[in-house]
């Protein structure tokens, strides 16, 4: 019989028969759909996969974590960016971004250091966010064009085709 449940993602009243079900070490998790799952996974995997980018780019050993207040801060760029721009945002500055955190003697303190190396990032990730999104632009862009090239040699294919024909009706 079907029980009453709640999706793990957004909270919403489901029942087990139409629940969307994944066991994770042997508990049931349950979700309004597999879409919804599968969106959540790739979010997740965009943050982890950005996440240890900054964590390697800082030289962070294993035995060690990201300092709160830079998850913190991330979170709330998180917010209103796609991950994919915060990485692009710290790629793009790693040069300064290392310079500063290298520095010896300017920050007291950790705190000091990565709330600055985070101003940085904050004020440059909108001109990332924009030039992102230009580039796409671009893309789809070119992708159009291509298919107006392929509609215009589908065309001139056809009027061939045509002649062709129209030439050996003739004979
Ligand atoms: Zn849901």
């Amino acid at each position: 019989m079907a029980r009453k449940c709640k999706c793990k993602k957004c909270g919403a009243q489901l029942t087990t028969d139409i629940a969307f079900k994944v066991v994770v070490k042997g508990v049931n998790h349950y979700y309004c759909n597999e879409p919804e799952y599968n969106k959540l996974q790739a979010y997740k995997l965009k943050r982890r996969n950005t996440m240890s980018y900054i964590f390697d780019m800082f030289s962070y050993n294993s035995d060690q974590l990201l300092p709160p207040v830079m998850i913190k801060k991330i979170n709330v760029l998180a917010k209103t960016y796609d991950y994919d721009v915060i990485k692009e945002t710290f790629k793009k500055d790693k040069k300064t971004l290392l310079y500063w955190w290298n520095l010896e003697n300017k920050f007291t303190n950790e705190y000091n250091k990565v709330s600055y190396v985070m101003r940085i990032i904050e004020n440059n990730i909108n001109d990332t966010y924009k030039s992102m999104r230009i580039d796409k632009k671009q893309n789809e862009v070119s992708r159009s064009k291509v298919i107006i090239q392929d509609e215009a040699l589908t065309k001139v294919k056809n009027i061939i085709n045509k002649d062709i024909s129209s030439f050996i009706e003739e004979e």
